[in-house]
């Protein structure tokens, strides 16, 4: 039997996979906190000791971005700190609860190049004033996300450079293997605390260097063996 909305539903959040017309349905997007020890040091924390954590993106804040193009951008209203955070994004194909480490990256149906935009004033107020994070990580579009690269074609990513070049010049530089915690341990961890399923999204994490940009400007995007993502802010 079909539902029967009272109202039009919203769309699904969906993000483009490469080799196939077919898109991945987004269910939600978690994002892992200071997950470079370098970030983790630039944002004021102590890479050695510190557990990770994570927080959630509103799925419709991904912004599909085709390659090959400079996709629009549009600069978030109410804040003057709007930073760049590169990240692999880790797309899931299933899920489940109390995921072990070991069976984790079964669940992973392939990798994106995506971009954690955050309202960095509006986030370091909530921190100040120990209120949610929503306002700074969760506005729209600020989750830029590339094609989806299936594991099926790239493998699973343990290395790789990730790198940001803001207007030619290169802001956040980094290497996959440099993550605290790596993809199967952030999925596991997930799973302790929800169920993860299917169309789920993980935001691995990002090296340090992050920093604004402004109107105008042209942020590109690479992950080694994931192609590249550019978009201008307008
Ligand atoms: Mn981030």
């Amino acid at each position: 039997m079909s539902v029967e909305y009272v109202i039009t539903p919203a769309s699904r959040a969906t993000l483009p996979v490469v080799g196939t017309e077919a898109v991945f349905p987004v269910r939600r997007a978690y994002c892992i906190g200071r997950n470079y020890a370098a970030h983790t040091r630039e944002m004021g924390g102590d890479p050695t000791r510190e557990p990770p954590f994570f927080f959630q993106k509103s799925a419709d804040c991904l912004q599909p971005v085709p390659t090959g193009v400079t996709v629009h951008h549009p600069y978030p209203t109410l804040t003057h700190n709007y930073h760049h955070e590169i990240e692999m994004v880790v797309a899931l194909k299933s899920g489940g609860m109390h995921i072990p480490v070991e069976k984790a990256l079964d669940h992973v149906f392939g990798y994106a190049i995506g971009l954690d935009m955050t309202r960095r004033d509006l986030q370091d107020e909530a921190k100040q004033l120990r209120r949610p994070w929503d306002s700074g990580k969760s506005s729209d579009l600020s989750g830029p996300c590339g094609p989806i690269h299936p594991v099926s074609q790239v493998g699973h990513l343990a290395k790789g450079f990730i790198r940001v070049s803001v207007d030619g010049i290169v802001k956040q530089k980094g290497d996959i293997s440099d993550m605290i915690w790596s993809v199967a341990e952030q999925i596991s961890i997930l799973s302790q605390a929800y169920h993860l399923e299917a169309g789920d999204v993980i935001f691995s994490g990002t090296p340090d260097g992050v920093g604004p940009v402004t109107r105008g400007q042209t942020m590109l995007c690479e992950i080694e063996h994931l192609g590249e993502m550019s978009l201008k802010v307008v």
